[in-house]
């Protein structure tokens, strides 16, 4: 079957068109500038060059019907018609409480996606706009959600809940969702495998370290605790947003900046994190690298920041799970820096894990990293969250 995986932002919308069989991606593109003047699609079938077509795309039906264009076009196109799309699969931001496994798309569905869309009010009612184009473009054909938050969703409370009154987590839910859910279940179940054990008897610190940053905390194949929180701002220092912070610091630079609520959540978000504690070098890690391996000072101060507290984590993490039997490294920073995976692994002595520094030379493919006597299993594992979306519609749609 192929499935069509989508990922729809506010004026953007990703996409794959996946082979449930081989696995492989056919084709995979983004539509870019929804809405706005200057949009475009690119796209790029297997094994051929990547095809841009800047177009008029006033909404996200046209960007869909751009996107079955594209997969159909006799030119370069991956399907001879549209009947070959046996299923679409939708990234949904946040499920609340109310999804704790991916689910067939249904009227009902959608009401409760919209139901928690103030827990995420710039991305679900995107996603809901992604679902709604398709089925217009593509009637009858299933689709399936697939939520960020939902293998977060069996943390226990004391991990769940913030030191708030309680009423304040029945009245409006306010509580520790976590995000990147399809990764950290996608790379959880994949280290399992290549720890060749059986998942109940595996504690596993996934870190998740991309331009969004997160780790999670898996005992017996279960999340028991994430770092990202209601929102994804909470946590570790990522690519621009602060990651933990007091939250009197928003009152504190309101007063002192004369600004708004807004304003400070927009730089907690955009300006903060690396970027911010670089002094606006670079929220990229490839630039902080050179930069700090150079010797710029803001660079070195942000990447020692950013290493700090992701080993803090993993002993938080550590001692909540009482050990630990293998830590993942995924997403962009994961999987391609060893120079960061190197500065975080150097301080995990504490635990008995031990970096094979020629191992450590690995990018973007799976590998053990750590020494034979490392008491603690260090793993490289690309994440794909796009192929455990198509995983899921798939076993859903059968
Ligand atoms: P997201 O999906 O959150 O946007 P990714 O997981 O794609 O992010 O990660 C993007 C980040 O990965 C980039 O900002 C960059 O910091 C980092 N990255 C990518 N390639 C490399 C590399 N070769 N070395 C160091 N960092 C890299």
């Amino acid at each position: 079957m192929k499935i069509l995986v989508i990922n729809c932002g506010s004026s953007s919308l990703k996409f794959q068109l996946i082979d449930s069989d081989s696995e492989q991606v056919i084709c995979k593109g983004l539509c870019e500038r929804i809405g706005i003047d200057g949009s475009q699609i690119s796209y790029t079938p297997a094994g051929k060059d990547k095809v841009t077509v800047v177009t008029p795309m006033p909404d996200h039906n046209k960007a869909i019907e751009l996107v079955i264009e594209a997969l159909t076009n006799k030119d370069n196109g991956v399907v001879s018609s549209l009947s070959e799309i046996g299923a679409v699969g939708h990234r949904i931001v946040h499920g609340g409480e109310k999804f704790t496994k991916s689910v067939v798309i249904t009227e009902e569905v959608i009401k409760a996606i919209e139901e928690v869309s103030d827990l995420a009010p710039l991305h679900n009612p995107a996603n809901l706009i992604g679902i709604r184009a398709c089925q217009k473009v593509m009637p009858g054909v299933p689709m399936v959600a697939v939520f960020d938050t939902a293998f977060h969703q069996t943390m226990p409370q004391d991990a769940y809940l913030y030191g708030l009154p309680y009423s304040y987590y029945e009245k409006y839910g306010i509580r520790r969702y976590g995000f990147h859910g399809t990764s950290h279940s996608y790379v959880s179940k994949r280290a399992v495998e290549l720890l060749g054990k059986d998942a109940k008897d595996l504690k596993l610190i996934v870190c998740h370290l991309g331009n969004g940053a997160s780790i999670s905390a898996v005992d017996g194949g279960k999340c028991v605790d994430t770092s990202m929180g209601l929102t994804p701002l909470e946590g570790l220092i990522m690519g621009t947003r602060s990651g933990d912070i007091d939250p009197s610091v928003v009152e504190f630079i309101m007063k002192k900046e004369n600004s708004t609520v807004a304003d400070v959540t927009n730089l907690l978000n955009k300006k903060s994190g690396v970027f911010g504690l670089s002094d606006d070098l670079s929220s990229d890690f490839r630039d902080l690298e050179e930069g700090y391996n150079n010797g710029h000072a803001g660079a070195r101060r942000a990447v020692d920041a950013f290493v700090y507290r992701v080993v803090k984590y993993i002993g938080s993490y550590t001692a909540a799970m009482g050990g630990v039997d293998a830590i993942c490294f995924t997403a962009g920073v994961g999987e391609n820096s060893g120079f960061v995976r190197k500065l975080i692994c150097d301080r995990l002595g504490f635990i008995g894990a031990k970096i094979d520094v020629e191992a450590n030379k690995v990018r973007g493919e799976e590998k053990t990293i750590s020494t034979p006597d490392s008491k603690v299993t260090l793993l490289v594992v690309p994440t794909n969250e796009e192929l455990a979306i198509a995983r899921d519609t798939v076993a859903l749609c059968k």
